[in-house]
């Protein structure tokens, strides 16, 4: 089987340079390709270097709203570079009023501009949300989008959500954190989510799986639990028990979700693998 991580953070520093090492376990496990989301400006160099270096990483970079208040003047315009640069995909961008102490004056300004970005070039957005549903569909709904739609990462919205979200072309991605137990709320939504609609994600080295299920166990510097992004195959098994689907049908779903929204980016020499 092949699998696809539509939403990591390969470049993480936590990782602490050992990201070829994590690429070749992932490769000797199926993974096929993996969507590397930069954060703010200081790593999408990194994002840029990863993709140069392996066929698995698709490069995306964004203003992830968490960072912005790093941002260098020229941030848009760098961001349009970095885009020029290889063929990419753009996040991780979002809207977030739940982290205590993040500032959401600006969160908007910024996201409309990277989603305008994505939309003009026709590029695939990966979006964060967190306690900021309603609004984000609003921005959504009255803004120009991407054509080839555009992924809800770690969706933990309203079920009720999902159709108006899907009908503005809405992908919705399962990490491997909400096989948690007490996750079970966000597990249900995900038998809402449109078949076409699915993909799944680590958001290594984030969203630790639970502990029976972490099949690669890896700790980072200063001893700290990290996801390792080949976890992915074990978030396909864990979605595919819960949604009682096979494995193989789970996975040949999901394949051609990635392929249609990340199509437009992955160069036409690698594909198929
Ligand atoms: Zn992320």
């Amino acid at each position: 089987m092949r699998y696809y991580d539509a939403h990591n953070h390969l470049q993480d520093d936590r990782f602490a340079g050992r990201q070829t090492e994590l690429l070749a376990a992932c490769e000797q496990a199926g993974v096929a390709r993996m969507v590397v989301n930069g954060a703010c400006e200081s790593d999408w160099p990194q994002v840029l270097a990863l993709a140069q270096e392996n066929k698995l990483v698709l490069p995306s970079f964004g203003y992830h709203p968490w960072y912005l208040q790093e941002r260098t003047p020229d941030w848009l315009a760098n961001l349009g570079k970095c885009l020029d640069e290889i063929p990419s995909a753009v996040g991780e961008i979002g809207l977030d009023r739940w982290k205590p102490d993040l500032p959401y004056a600006g969160q908007e300004e910024a996201f409309l501009a990277q989603l305008r970005l994505a939309a003009g070039r026709n590029l695939p957005a990966s979006i964060h949300c967190l306690q900021a549903w309603g609004r984000l569909h609003e921005l959504l709904r009255d803004h120009p989008r991407p054509a080839c739609g555009f992924v809800l990462h770690s969706f933990g919205g309203p079920g009720e959500m999902i159709p108006a979200f899907a009908q503005l072309g809405a992908y919705f991605s399962f990490p491997g954190y909400f096989l948690h137990e007490r996750k079970l709320r966000q597990r249900e939504t995900f038998r809402q989510v449109p078949p076409d609609r699915l993909l799944i994600e680590t958001d290594a080295p984030d969203q630790l799986l639970p502990e029976d299920e972490n099949l690669f166990p890896l700790a980072g510097k200063d001893g700290k639990p990290l996801n390792h992004p080949a976890n992915l195959v074990a978030v396909y098994a864990g979605l595919a028990e819960f949604l009682g689907e096979k494995d193989e049908s789970l996975a040949a779903r999901v394949e051609e979700n990635f392929q249609r929204v990340f199509g437009t980016i992955i160069p036409p020499q690698s594909s198929p693998l």
